[in-house]
């Protein structure tokens, strides 16, 4: 069986979906499978260039079939760009090579209070639809003992969200993230977000936003939410 006769059989296959939604279901309301991106075992076997070379193939003939010119000046490069956008860009995130090194520092002055890094510009993709989700992402912990440049948390922020997603995951990866890297608990992730597939088709709104939280450990207490959401909400 080939590849696209595969993806229709289980398009079709209604008792393949999620508690008894169907894929199409799934994608429009944004139901997820798992916190793990899903990922095939052998999903960086093929060389990033190869990789290119095959995505540029294919969307070249997705453009064709649209009944594009494909030689047209303006289209020409086109199929080019977007297999180098995937996967240099805003993909490069599926690829644990392009995960952020992360240093710790000791944390010299004793700050026990929390750090919050607000308005972390963010931008990614519904694993969905493949159009933008885009927000902004606020992170903020506890120092256990050690600290992480600031700069660390914006670029573990971008790393995340440069993959297919669904903003659930997305909060729940960057929160994890930060567990591990900074060994506390004491964690917490609010995303802010529109997906262009909810305001530019399907229930076409536009006013609409998504907002998703982690609250780990001492976050986890109704006075430290506010004390969190006034660091966001006022100052600069
Ligand atoms: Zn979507």
């Amino acid at each position: 069986m080939k590849l696209h006769e595969t993806l229709l059989s289980t398009q079709q296959d209604k008792s393949n979906g999620i508690n008894g939604y169907s894929h199409d279901e799934i994608g429009d309301d944004h139901l997820f499978s798992g916190l793990d991106t899903p990922m095939k075992a052998n999903a960086f076997e093929m060389p990033d260039a190869e990789k290119k070379y095959r995505i540029a193939g294919h969307f070249a003939e997705i453009m064709d079939i649209l009944g594009l010119d494909l030689n047209d000046d303006s289209l020409q490069g086109t199929p080019d760009r977007v297999a180098k956008m995937y996967v240099e860009e805003i993909f490069s995130g599926l690829n644990p090579e392009n995960k952020p090194r992360v240093a710790l520092f000791d944390n010299k002055y004793q700050y026990k209070q929390m750090l919050v890094e607000k308005n972390i510009t963010l931008f990614s993709n519904c694993e969905h639809h493949f159009v933008p989700i885009m927000g902004v992402a606020h992170v903020a912990y506890i120092s256990s003992g050690k600290v992480i440049g600031l700069s660390k948390l914006n670029r573990i922020v971008h790393y995340y969200a440069k993959r297919p997603q669904v903003q659930e995951r997305l909060t729940n990866q960057i929160a994890s993230e930060l567990i591990e890297v900074l060994n506390t608990k004491d964690v917490a992730v609010i995303i802010d977000a529109r997906h262009l597939c909810v305001s530019s088709r399907g229930v076409e709104d536009n006013s609409s936003s998504t907002v998703t939280t982690y609250y780990g450990g001492k976050f986890n207490a109704p006075d430290k939410i506010r004390e969190l959401q006034n660091f966001i909400h006022h100052g600069i």
